[in-house]
């Protein structure tokens, strides 16, 4: 596969980008090859610069549930656009999409709209401390909740101590209130509010972990946050950036039935634009400037095109069947994988919920950052670039999922597990 211009790109860009990509994972590093730049996509295909074309497994990390330049979110971006494309004042736009989002996920009934996942998850946890007048933060290892300096605490940092700065540039002191927890281990909660019991502002999950691969929650450890955060006055947040409106319309807290005290969002809510929100109890949320004293601002929040964008997206999903066919199309994909890794003679441990899933190289269970680590990333680089020669674009990163949409069709994912059948083999 020729890709000379992607690599000129590539080459040009590190002259004026840090690293010639404006996010890490973009730059395939982990993978052993060079990003892809993209020329354009087109329902469940994107085409690279050099006219390559591949079935897209990434959807912009999670965002295009409903495939590339659907024809009702490029309506609604078309005639918003029209009308002007930011005022920096209120707007009909931003009260509908917030008022779907009340509706829609059950915990929710106020919500702010930000411009990115990482602002949402910020302004939660500010939020959260200012209303429990408490510092402390909860987060689990392999948990990724955007850039956030107070949540990039070290995922080695081991049980219950605390946090070290994961990157320079966060000092010690900002990260010294965070408590680094191992994913499904209730017995880690129970010791670190025993420790710390008064002081924890809030415990901050991803519902199903997305960010070390795929991971769910093991019956009863989110109903155990939910209780040891209640008896112990502090406040759960679910990081449903990914999970909302991919798990289901209401997320994963209507999937799982447990009710958070605030919901971040982002991702599927701007139907491909930057859009980000938090929401949760009233009485917490009013706490928010202007009605409260919890200060949280944002020149470009709810922009008219990008609310546009992501209602329509919205209410795409929000037709009949939208959940149960995302389910059987990632139950067929699974069982295909799952296939092909046996009659290759592979060891894989795959991991799904719903439409999101990630295949690890390793005997399994995978069930917290610790057994996802013990994945062979190497193999999963080697699966990556072979599945990249056959025309297949999966997440440059072991630590990513997979997610088909609603424009992957069935024919297209039997198309895809057949390579990858292929492709394990040559893995032997
Ligand atoms: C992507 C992601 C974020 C950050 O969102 P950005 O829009 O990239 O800032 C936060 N939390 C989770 C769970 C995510 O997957």
């Amino acid at each position: 596969m020729n890709r000379s211009e992607s690599d000129r790109l590539y080459e040009e860009a590190q002259r004026y980008i840090p690293g010639g990509v404006n996010s890490p994972v973009r730059a395939f590093k982990s993978v052993g090859t060079q990003p892809l730049f993209i020329e354009r996509g087109q329902g469940c295909t994107v085409w690279d610069v050099d006219g390559n074309a591949y079935t897209d497994y990434v959807g912009s990390w999670g965002p295009l549930i409903l495939g590339h330049a659907h024809p009702a979110v490029l309506e609604a971006v078309r005639a918003a656009a029209e009308r002007g494309t930011s005022f920096g004042a209120p707007t009909r736009g931003e009260v509908e999409l917030a008022k779907l989002l009340c509706e829609a996920v059950p915990s929710i009934e106020e919500v702010r709209l930000v411009s990115s996942g990482t602002e949402a998850v910020m302004s939660a946890l500010r939020l959260a401390r200012a209303a429990t007048g408490r510092a402390k933060l909860v987060k689990f290892e392999g948990g990724y909740h955007g850039h956030v300096d107070a949540l990039l605490a070290s995922a080695g940092s081991g049980v219950a101590t605390l946090g070290i700065p994961g990157t320079p540039g966060v000092p010690e002191s900002v990260v010294a209130d965070t408590l680094v927890l191992p994913y499904n281990d209730p017995e880690a909660v129970r010791d670190a509010f025993a420790t710390h019991s008064d002081s924890i502002a809030a415990v901050i999950i991803e519902p199903v972990a997305g960010n070390m691969g795929v991971v769910p929650p093991q019956p009863g450890f989110l109903e155990g946050l939910r209780e040891i955060t209640y008896q112990h006055g502090s406040l759960l947040i679910f990081d449903e950036v990914i999970t909302g409106f991919r798990l289901g319309w209401g997320g994963a807290q209507a999937k799982f039935g447990v009710m958070p005290d605030l919901t971040t969002l982002g991702k599927i809510i701007g139907g491909g634009f930057p859009v980000g929100a938090f929401g949760g109890r009233r009485d917490l949320m009013e706490r928010m400037a202007p009605a409260g004293p919890v200060y949280q601002a944002g020149t470009l929040s709810g922009n008219p095109v990008a609310v546009a964008a992501g209602r329509a997206a919205l209410e795409a999903l929000r037709e009949a069947g939208t959940y149960e066919h995302l389910e059987t199309l990632g139950a067929r994909m699974e069982e295909g994988l799952r296939r092909a890794a046996t009659d290759a003679g592979v060891t894989v441990t795959l991991n799904r919920v719903g439409s999101m899933m990630t295949g690890f190289f390793t005997e399994g269970p995978v069930t917290d950052f610790a057994s996802a680590s013990r994945s062979d990333t190497a193999k999963y680089a080697a699966f990556f670039r072979a599945m990249l020669e056959r025309g297949v674009y999966l997440a440059p990163s072991q630590y990513e999922a997979a997610f088909v949409g609603l424009a992957h069709s069935e024919d297209e994912v039997d198309r895809t597990t057949e390579a990858a059948a292929e492709c394990l083999k040559s893995l032997r």
